[in-house]
Formats: structure tokens, sequence, C-alpha cells
């Protein structure tokens, strides 16, 4: 099938690391603009809200649906269980301890490395599904203080991965210098206002787990903070294009 792929394809299998979020959706359409074949892994840690689990199979199918020439390189998904996130959370250790929000915007259940963690298992996936590129949406522009999503830790990773399965394991981060308005723009440039549509309407980002209402930039409850930057990206990307235009 890879001998069949245009010039500009890379044959190589990419996994992506999908969430259902916006970020690893426009990482998954980056994947499929670029690799011969492109498989997708999530991971159920108990997260607080199932709703973005349950987005992950409408948007590869949405995207399969308006991308016909990505739809013949999405292959298989992979969902692990992965329980054990809850027994060495801080939450488990602490269990009267409260879930709210903290500054950085993440919830206090978050668990440090936990990046590393996936991409492990990532690669240990990809290793046996014959991958050699791990994709993820790791980003040091909005989440600095995460140490596991820096760019010099994934590089680092990419270095043991590669030794320890003793075979070449390329970690891609197309986002990870980048904010969200970019991240709309690169959307843009990968699969235009058909792509768009498909983040807005079927990712998810909030934490508070609203679908039920619904913004020009998708939907969520609108003040979480995962809301709230998302909602900060898509109007500076709409503002950054109005300008464009005029200039
Ligand atoms: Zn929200």
């Amino acid at each position: 099938m890879n001998a069949a792929a245009p010039a500009d394809i890379d044959p190589r299998t990419a996994l992506v690391l999908f969430s259902g979020g916006q970020d690893s959706t426009v990482c998954l359409a980056w994947a499929l603009s670029r690799y011969a074949r492109v498989e997708t892994i999530g991971f159920d840690y108990g997260q607080r809200h199932r709703v973005e689990l349950a987005c992950r199979g409408v948007v590869r199918e949405a995207l399969v649906n308006a991308f016909p020439r990505w739809g013949a390189r999405l292959g298989e998904d992979h969902l692990l269980d992965l329980g054990l996130l809850g027994q060495i959370s801080q939450t488990a250790l602490t269990d009267d301890r409260a879930i709210e929000m903290q500054a950085n915007g993440l919830p206090n259940t978050f668990v440090p490395g936990r990046n590393l963690l996936f991409l492990n298992l990532a690669a240990v996936v990809a290793y046996r599904r014959g991958a050699s590129v791990l994709v993820g949406g790791m980003c040091e522009t909005d989440y600095s203080g995460y140490p596991d999503c820096r760019d010099n830790t994934l590089k680092a990773l990419q270095v043991a991965l590669s030794l320890g399965l003793d075979t070449p394991m390329t970690v891609e981060t197309p986002l990870m210098f980048i904010d969200k308005a970019q991240t709309w723009s690169l959307s843009e440039g990968l699969g235009g206002a058909a792509l768009q549509a498909i983040i807005r309407e079927h990712t998810h980002t909030c934490y508070q787990g609203v679908r039920d209402h619904v913004h020009e930039w998708g939907r969520g409850c609108g003040s979480c903070p995962a809301c709230e930057l998302r909602a900060q990206g898509w109007q500076r990307f709409v503002q950054a294009a109005a300008s464009a235009r005029a200039g």
C-alpha cells in the first residue's frame, strides 16, 4: 500500500496520541496529511468527564467522511485502560481532597509525568504495530509549567525509546511552539473550513464536561480555564485573519 503513496507522503506509520480534544485532533489531521498510515491511541484513566473519550470515535468518523484521502490512511484505534493512574494520583493518596482547578488551568488530580507514561505506552503499541513515529499535542506555549511537555524532555525520551526498543522511534510534536490561535491557523492550512467545523462541533476541551452550550469556538461551559483558553485562541485567530484580509 505504501508503494502507491504519493511522493510527498512519508511512507512511515504514525501513532497519534488522540484524546478527542482540539489539540490532538489537529495533530491527527497533521499526521494524516503526512504519513502513509496513521493509527490512534487513547487512554482511559477514569477521566472525570467521559465525554472527551466519547468524542474520539465521532471525530475520527467525521474526518474520514470529510476527507476521503485521509480516510484511506486512517487505521486502527487503540484505547488503553489506565485505571492505575487513579492509584498513583494525588486524589487517591489523600482521598478527602476536593477536585479543584489550579491557577495553571489543570485540575489538582493531574499526575506529574503523565505524558511520559503515555508516550512510553504508546511506543510499545507502536512497536507492535510497526509504527515508527509518535505524534502528540504537547506544547510549551500554554503549559510551560509542565516539564514533561517540554521539547527537551521529549527529545530525550525519543532517544531513550529508540535505544530501548532498538529501532528508530521519532516523537513529533507539531504544536510545541505555537499558541492556541496559531493552532487554529494550522488547522485552517491542513483542512480549511471543513476541518475547523469538525473541531468546533465535535472536539471536547471543557473541564466541566459541558456539551450543550454552543459558542463560535465550540462547545463548553465558557468559563472554566480550558474554555477560556480555547475561546481566547479562537478570538485571536479570527482577529488575525481579519487584519490579514484588511492588510
Ligand atoms: Zn468549560
